[in-house]
């Protein structure tokens, strides 16, 4: 059958040449492959395209993750449910489906230091990338460090800056500092662009009802930030105890346990 014969060479050289960016580097196993498994023609072809396509989805997560600002190891699989009995699971496994995203709703994460917050909030940063949407982790301060920048510079920039036109943004720990008038009219520019476009996921341990005294004091202003970020928004409340300090009980426990 020497006529079949293919120049594996030159079919490397195609494919590449009409884009392919990993099949050359696999195509003769994958064509080993299928003389073992007697596969089809369809069946070859299917699999070549999914070889590829499984290797630019998975080379598009790992770049979406890099740019993102989200940790690696902060995933909604390493937190541990058992320990933060504070938390609604099933909430949490409902937004782990990233409907709420898709329908471009937010989430607010709620409740004391320690509790998991920010754990939480990029785990479900990381699925949204892993599910194909675009994210961006940004500290509340260096968020409005950068809007203080757009603004010097013009309207334009601000309105293309990522943390307005991302799938989902995480900003995180929103309160940590007081806002001036100015910085909460800011933020109040980012909630109000990203109405019911997009998804924002915020994490804060000022209760709702302090909002107004963290955003300069401005009922109005807090009122009309609140009215677009609660319209279409899961509300995550954490009361448990802090997982930073669940070590240092163990450590305390474990030297006063020495001593006996
Ligand atoms: P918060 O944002 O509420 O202050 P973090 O999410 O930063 O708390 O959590 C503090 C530290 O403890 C982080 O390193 C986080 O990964 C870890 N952590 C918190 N809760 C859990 C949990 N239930 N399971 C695993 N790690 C946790
Ligand atoms: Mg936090």
């Amino acid at each position: 059958m020497s006529a079949a014969r293919v120049d594996l060479d030159r079919t490397r050289e195609l494919l590449a040449r009409v884009g392919f960016e990993h099949v050359p580097e696999v195509v003769g196993e994958l064509l080993g492959e299928a003389v073992r498994e007697e596969l089809s023609l369809a069946q070859v072809i299917e699999r070549v395209c999914e070889e590829e396509a499984a290797f630019r989805e998975e080379r598009r997560i790992r770049t979406a993750l890099k740019l993102s600002g989200l940790q690696g190891g902060k995933t909604l699989e390493s937190f541990d449910f058992a320990f933060q009995r504070g938390v609604d699971r099933s909430q949490i496994e409902l937004l782990a489906t990233c409907e709420f995203v898709r329908r471009r709703e937010n989430v607010l994460l709620l409740g004391p230091p320690g509790v998991g917050k920010t754990h939480l909030a990029m785990g479900l940063g990381i699925r949204a990338i892993q599910n194909g949407f675009s994210a961006l982790f940004l500290p509340a301060d260096q968020l409005i460090e950068q809007l203080r920048r757009d603004e010097a510079a013009g309207n334009r920039r601000m309105r293309r800056r990522k943390a307005m036109t991302v799938s989902v943004l995480v900003i995180d720990e929103l309160g940590f500092q007081a806002l001036d008038r100015r910085d909460a009219h800011l933020l109040f520019r980012v909630i109000a662009h990203r109405y019911e476009r997009g998804t924002t996921i915020i994490t804060s341990n000022v209760s709702i009802r302090e909002w107004p005294k963290m955003l300069a004091g401005d009922e109005a202003l807090a009122t009309a930030i609140l009215d677009r970020l609660l319209h279409h928004c899961h509300v995550v409340q954490i009361d448990g105890s802090s997982y930073r300090l669940r070590d240092l009980d163990r450590r305390l426990a474990g030297e006063a346990g020495g001593t006996q």
